[in-house]
C-alpha cells in the first residue's frame, strides 16, 4: 500500500450543487486563480459537463490530475414518453439506485418533477412510491442533476421545478434547501418557480418559514378532518390537522407567501359537498390556494377517481366559499408518470431510451 506524503486538497463531494463561493475555495485549494471557478461553474451548470478530463479550458496537466474527481451526473437508465409530451426518466445514481424524474412540457414552460429520496417512508395509502418502502435520502447533486438531465434531453430551459417526485422533501430538508439554493443561483430558476410539496413533518414548515423561503410551499392535505386524514396518511396520527394548519399560518405570516393545499379527490371518500364545506371552514381568512388532484389509479388499492361532474361540484362549493381553487390536469398518465404513480420501474414504459 502506498501512502501519499503530499498534502492533498480536502476531498469534496461531487461538484454539482456547489455554489460559486464553494467552487472558488476549491479552486484556491488547488492553487489555481479564481477565474477558474467561474469557468468550472459555467461548465457544470450551463454546458452539461460530466467529466473534468473534458474541461478543455483548464490546463491539460491539471485536468488529468482532476479526472477522478466526481462531477455527480447520473445515467439515464430508461426513458418513456407519454402521448401528451410528458417524459418519465429512470435515472441511475452512482450507487446503482434508481430514481424517477418527470419532464412536463407546456408551451414555453418546462416543469421538472424531482425526487428528493429513493423511495419514501410515509406510506400514504393512495401513493405508489410509498408501497415500495424507503431506501435513502438523495444528495444535493442528485437533485440538481435531475433538472439538468431533463433540460438537456428536451434541449429547452427548465422554467419550473416541483419537489413532487419520489420521497418526502421535508425529511431531507437540509439537502432540499441546499438544492433549492443551487437551482435558483446556479441553474438560474426563479425561487418562485420552485415548489416544495410536503405531507407535513412537525416543526419543519416552521423551519422553512424561518429561512424566509421564497419558493412555493405546497402541503398535501387530502382530507377535511383529522379522522379522515389519518386513514389516508399514517403519519398524520403524529401531526394533528390543527397543528399543521397553525404552522402553515405562521408560514404565510413570516414569508408573505400563500400556501398551496393539495387535495386528492377520491370518489365517495373525501369528495362530498360536506367535505368541501369543512375544508373551506379550515381555510377561511387564510392566504391559500387549493389544488384539487383527481386520483390517479395505482394497482395496490381500489380508490376511484370521481366523475368530472363531482369534481366540478367540489370546486364550485369551494369557490362559493371564496376559496381560490384549481384542478390539476393529470399529465403523463400513459407513462405512469403522473402524481403518485412513481415507483422506479420500467414495466409500463412506452418507448425505451
Ligand atoms: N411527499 C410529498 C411529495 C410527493 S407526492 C407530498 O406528499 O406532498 C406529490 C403529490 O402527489 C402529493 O400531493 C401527493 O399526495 C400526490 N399523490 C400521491 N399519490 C397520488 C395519486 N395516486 N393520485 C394523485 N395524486 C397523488
Amino acid at each position: 500500500m502506498s501512502v501519499s506524503l503530499i498534502d492533498r486538497p480536502s476531498p469534496l463531494p461531487p461538484l454539482l450543487g456547489a455554489s460559486l463561493p464553494e467552487l472558488t475555495d476549491w479552486v484556491a485549494q488547488h492553487n489555481q486563480p479564481a477565474y477558474r471557478a467561474k469557468q468550472l461553474h459555467q461548465w457544470l451548470y450551463h454546458q452539461g459537463g460530466r467529466s473534468l478530463s473534458d474541461l478543455s479550458v483548464f490546463p491539460k496537466q491539471w485536468r488529468s490530475e482532476l479526472a477522478d474527481i466526481p462531477v455527480g451526473r447520473s445515467q439515464i437508465h430508461h426513458r418513456s414518453a407519454a402521448p401528451d409530451g410528458t417524459v418519465k426518466y429512470l435515472l441511475r445514481m452512482e450507487d446503482g439506485q434508481i430514481i424517477e424524474t418527470v419532464g412536463i412540457p407546456s408551451g414555453k414552460r418546462l416543469t421538472v418533477c424531482v425526487s428528493s429520496q429513493v423511495g419514501c417512508p410515509m406510506a400514504c395509502d393512495f401513493c405508489a412510491t410509498g408501497k415500495g418502502g424507503f431506501l435513502r435520502n438523495l444528495h444535493r447533486h442528485e437533485i440538481v442533476d435531475q433538472v439538468l438531465t431533463v433540460q438537456e434531453d428536451f434541449e429547452q430551459r427548465v422554467s419550473n421545478v416541483v419537489f413532487m417526485g419520489m420521497g418526502e422533501p421535508l425529511l431531507n430538508v437540509d439537502v432540499v434547501l441546499d438544492s433549492v439554493r443551487s437551482l435558483n443561483e446556479d441553474v438560474g430558476i426563479g425561487q418562485r418557480s420552485l415548489t416544495v410539496s410536503t405531507v407535513g413533518i412537525p416543526g419543519r414548515i416552521r423551519r422553512l418559514a424561518e429561512q424566509r423561503l421564497q419558493a412555493t410551499l405546497a402541503v398535501s392535505l387530502h382530507a377535511s378532518n383529522q379522522a379522515l386524514r389519518e386513514t389516508l396518511i399514517p403519519s398524520a396520527r403524529q401531526y394533528p390537522l390543527e397543528q399543521l394548519l397553525d404552522e402553515c399560518r405562521d408560514y404565510v405570516d413570516s414569508t408573505g407567501r400563500r400556501v398551496t393545499f393539495e387535495y386528492i379527490l377520491l370518489a365517495e371518500l373525501n369528495d362530498c359537498h360536506s367535505h368541501a364545506l369543512e375544508l373551506a371552514k379550515h381555510l377561511r381568512g387564510f392566504q391559500t390556494h387549493v389544488n384539487l388532484i383527481p386520483y390517479n389509479p395505482i394497482q395496490e388499492v381500489d380508490y376511484q377517481r370521481p366523475s368530472p361532474q363531482r369534481i366540478q361540484d367540489f370546486m364550485d362549493t369551494l369557490k362559493a366559499q371564496h376559496i381560490a381553487v384549481s384542478v390539476r390536469r393529470s399529465r403523463g398518465l400513459a407513462a405512469d408518470a403522473a402524481c403518485g404513480q412513481l415507483r422506479a420501474n420500467a414495466d409500463s414504459s412506452t418507448s425505451p431510451s
